[in-house]
């Protein structure tokens, strides 16, 4: 498996794609981000991330952001092991990163099948302006294979604790 990237380039928003695995080799390209508003990435393919993997991707999206601090960075589809780093590793989720949707894994009890559940943004989890937190609806999902009700073995507060304004 290998890291690949698609970039367009959009009026002033880069639309970006990577899939595969991000770790040796791994290159998120050059651009001009003084000239960028946003910065947009689909990450639903992405399989894996290793610690090369997590140095590369610090020290791009830290470059970006020291080139043009007003970026706006859109995080789309994060697969878990995306979200995972999101809540081990602080300096992981560039700063100001808007998550717009991500995975939830489920499990079907009666067939064994797994899922990526994807959260939305302003539908599944809302910031609450009041109190200045997500509001976290963990929709219910049915087994696309065998339609039974399916469930998640996460540690909800712990899976969902990147989201921070
Ligand atoms: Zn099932």
């Amino acid at each position: 498996m290998k890291f690949e990237k698609t970039a367009e380039l959009k009026n002033a928003n880069l639309v970006m794609k990577f899939s595969g695995l991000i770790g040796e080799g791994a290159d998120f390209g050059n651009y001009e981000f003084d000239k960028i508003n946003s910065l947009i990435i689909d990450f639903s393919d992405v399989k894996l991330i290793n610690s090369v993997g997590i140095s590369v991707w610090v020290k791009w999206f830290y470059l970006a952001q020291t080139k043009n601090a007003k970026l706006n960075i859109h995080f789309l589809r994060c697969p878990k092991v995306l979200v995972d780093q999101f809540n081990n590793i602080p300096s992981f989720l560039p700063k100001n990163t808007l998550v717009r949707s991500f995975a939830v894994p489920m499990s079907c009890e009666s067939c064994s099948s797994e899922i990526g559940l994807t959260l939305l943004e302003g539908k599944d989890y809302i910031l609450n302006k009041t109190t200045n937190v997500y509001d976290i609806k963990l929709p219910n999902a049915n087994c696309p294979t065998c339609g039974a009700p399916m469930t998640t073995d996460i540690n909800a507060k712990r899976y969902f604790s990147f989201l921070k304004p």
